[in-house]
């Protein structure tokens, strides 16, 4: 039996960030971070595509990314170790969001709020849009809205950057895969691991990712969470195109640039919830590579190289995060779940918040109790309208 101050479940992204941004306080005590798999194979950070974009409609998310985005601008230097700076190929390279399936009136009432809190947003009518993107077709595009200054990063090397950090500031990372929580009448008291170590502790964050659900099961706490397999690809494009912003439509294309080619996905709604990394071996030619090709002509000539699978941690109640106090005897165990396709831009401010109500007992830069488990118990949806 061990004992620690605060043990983190889950070293992905998220996880990573929570304990750093404790130990920066200089506050939290002993930080242990417990983590099945140190390689990352199956987590969803090292899979996704890494986007930071402000373009949401709750003002919490907007303020989240804003975070987020200056956070990764000083990654480099702010989590250096030994003077050697943690490069994350932070690219800002703007978002672009385009109305094609009648959302406009949502696009513009989310860019009048995004404008009031000082995002630089355009918007683009559909002839502007194809002056500034000559490759974007605008056939059945009502409006598009450019977020100039957003960005992309590379989250692998986020996430060891974090790690790195965090273990330099003194956060021990234990590699163990944790089976349960164990709870008494009054609060969670220790996690039993598979090597048969239980560790005690005051407070507990469970940081799985989609695989939270089942963890907070071991004490009886429903988390409407759930893993949706998401099929990626990179492919090489024949043209040369002009340099394209992070590209999302309401028809749920989301590619960008990356090194010579691009990266993206589009959602296949027929896949139901729970683990699946098999490629599928016909999707992208039937319906991936078509709307591509639709939105920018110029990639009816590509070639796909790879192909892979991750997951969202999908926040089923409103596909909005899960963060705080799970509330009641549980009052000790904090959630950081559910980001859905949001963890990367969101690990940051989610960071800094969280270990804000560890260490002074509230939220002390934003607000986050709207995130907070109460509206799962009440089955009240804060949810983002629009492109999500
Ligand atoms: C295809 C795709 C594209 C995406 N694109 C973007 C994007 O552009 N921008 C963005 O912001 N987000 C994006 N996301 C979402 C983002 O990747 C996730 O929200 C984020 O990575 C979640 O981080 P996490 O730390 O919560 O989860 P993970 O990275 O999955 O980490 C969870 C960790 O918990 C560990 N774990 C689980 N259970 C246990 C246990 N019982 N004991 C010990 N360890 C355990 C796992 O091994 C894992 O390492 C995308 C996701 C996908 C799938």
């Amino acid at each position: 039996m061990s004992k620690a101050d605060i043990v983190i479940v889950g070293g992905g992204i998220v996880g990573c960030s929570i304990a750093y941004h404790l130990a920066h306080t200089g506050l939290a005590g002993e930080v242990v971070v417990i983590e099945r798999d140190a390689s990352y194979e199956h987590a969803a950070t090292p899979r996704s595509n890494g986007g930071i974009r402000r373009l949401f409609s709750l003002p919490e998310n907007i303020e989240m990314a804003s975070y987020g985005l200056d956070f990764y601008r000083d990654f480099p230097g702010q989590m250096a170790v030994d003077g050697e700076p943690a490069d994350i190929g932070f690219r800002r390279q703007g978002y672009l969001f385009v109305s094609d399936a009648g959302g406009a009136e949502q696009m513009e009432r989310n860019f009048a709020l995004q404008r009031d809190m000082g995002v630089d947003v355009e918007l683009l009518s559909p002839s502007a849009l194809g002056s500034r993107f000559p490759s974007v077709s605008t056939k059945g595009v009502d409006l598009a809205v450019l977020s100039a200054n957003d960005a992309w990063i590379d989250p692998h090397a986020a996430l060891l950057g974090f790690r790195r950090k965090a273990r330099s500031l003194g956060v021990i990372f234990e590699e163990a895969e944790v089976q349960a929580f164990v709870a008494d009448d009054t609060a969670a008291r220790f996690v039993r691991c598979n090597d048969g170590q239980e560790i005690h502790a005051d407070i507990f964050v469970n940081a799985c990712g989609a695989w939270c659900a089942a963890l907070a099961a071991t004490v009886g706490l429903a988390l409407p969470v759930e893993p949706m397999s998401r099929e990626s690809y990179y492919l090489r494009c024949e043209d040369d195109l002009e340099s394209l912003p992070f590209i999302k439509t309401e028809t749920d294309l989301a590619f960008r640039p990356e090194g010579q080619g691009y990266v993206g996905g589009l959602p296949d709604w027929t896949e139901k919830p729970g683990w699946n990394f098999e490629v599928s071996p016909r999707y992208f030619e039937d319906v991936v590579w078509p709307a591509l090709a639709h939105r920018i002509p110029a990639m009816e000539r590509i070639r796909l190289e790879r192909t892979w699978r991750g997951h969202y941690a999908r926040s089923a109640l409103d596909r909005s995060p899960i963060l705080g106090r799970a509330g009641g005897r549980l009052d000790n165990l904090i959630l950081a779940n559910g980001f859905s396709g949001h963890g990367i831009m969101h690990a940051p401010a989610t960071g800094r918040a969280l270990s804000e109500l560890i260490v002074h007992g509230a939220y002390r830069s934003i607000d986050l109790s709207c995130f907070g488990y109460a509206r799962v118990r009440r089955n009240r949806p804060y949810a983002e309208m629009g492109i999500v």
